[in-house]
């Protein structure tokens, strides 16, 4: 199947209808980009970061940084790679850095949460990445944001990486756009507020999933109840749409979710026009993607509405499904 997909992989990547939507890839190594590159992705959506810092005895220094990202820039050419910081803790964990031991390490000591308390450690990487984006189109994405005060501390060690890099003349791309994971509710329900101060969201479903209907993401025992369809999940993801569109920012989706092709007619219902997923899964969406219609999805979301059951929404998309091989 594969072999028969590898033939769209450098047609224009659109509805049956002409609507253009853009195929990202999720990375964590620069091993990976030239298969991002011959899946024709239109770059990389999430570049998890965490594995520069992982299988090795001490933490990456900035140059050691710089070099991987500037690598991966200047590899996607003007292609946009998003680089989100780094987000250990929960499910992934490093030798050399003892993580607390916690009854809840979803809930605990992680992400977002470990850069604001180690500034040193978060500087350092935003160094790199600012210095990578004088090569290519990047953008930094800032993981498991929940709060308004959590992007302020975020922004201003990122504002005064800047303000040294300026004072060493280091080239950086001076306007270099930010933006958030949405992968918790609390950042669902304050997305109004938080894209005043972003310029794109990214949502993070296998995430948000775990926290919106607590289930542990890694707990094979509530595995089953473990469910991108649930209803509340899809309100959630609708709202966060709504308040980027709102604030007209750009909204894309990184977790599982976007490589599902039962998912497509949520995402064209929304009008989401980015979708980052495992490189695997690209032309496989992108195969269902040329089958489906843009202006039939816009009226799905009535009945997603509608839909009181996860079992009820995927019976729903299944009906809407494009898998033949074209
Ligand atoms: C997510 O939570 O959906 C996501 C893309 O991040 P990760 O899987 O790395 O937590
Ligand atoms: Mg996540």
């Amino acid at each position: 199947m594969r072999d028969k997909l590898q033939v769209l992989a450098h047609i224009p990547t659109q509805t049956e209808d002409g609507v253009a939507v853009q195929l990202a890839a999720n990375i964590s190594t620069v091993k990976e980009l030239d298969q991002v590159l011959s899946n024709g992705a239109s770059g990389v959506g999430l570049f998890r970061t965490e594995f520069l810092y992982m299988d090795r005895d001490n933490l990456p220094l900035e140059e050691e940084q710089f070099r991987v990202y500037k690598q991966v820039a200047e590899k996607l050419g003007g292609k946009r790679v998003v680089i989100r910081t780094l987000d250990i803790g929960g499910d992934k964990s490093l030798d050399y850095f003892a993580l607390p031991e916690e009854d809840n390490p979803a809930l605990g000591y992680r992400a977002i949460r470990i850069s604001l308390d180690r500034i040193d450690l978060f500087k350092t990487q935003l160094r790199a990445i600012l210095r990578a984006s004088y090569y290519g189109n990047v953008k930094i994405l800032y993981p498991m944001i929940a709060s308004i005060e959590e992007l302020d501390k975020a922004n201003a060690v990122l504002e005064s990486a800047k303000e040294e890099l300026r004072s060493e003349q280091i080239p950086f791309q001076e306007h270099i756009e930010v933006g958030i994971m949405i992968e918790v509710p609390a950042a669902v329900i304050i997305a109004d507020l938080l894209a005043q101060k972003v310029n794109f969201f990214s949502i993070g479903t296998n995430d948000l999933v775990q926290y919106v209907l607590a289930v542990d993401r890694m707990n094979e025992t509530v595995a089953h109840l473990y469910n991108p369809f649930h209803p509340a999940v899809l309100r959630m993801l609708k709202s966060t749409v709504e308040s980027a569109k709102a604030a007209n920012i750009h909204v894309s989706v990184c977790g599982e979710m976007a490589g599902d092709i039962r998912a497509l007619p949520i995402w064209l219902g929304l009008d989401v026009k980015e979708l980052s997923m495992s490189i695997q899964s690209i032309l496989r969406v992108k195969n269902s993607l040329l089958q489906s219609h843009f202006n039939q999805s816009s009226n799905i979301w009535e009945q997603l509405l509608r839909c009181s059951t996860s079992t009820a929404v995927i019976d729903l998309l299944n009906k809407h499904l494009h898998e033949d091989v074209i």
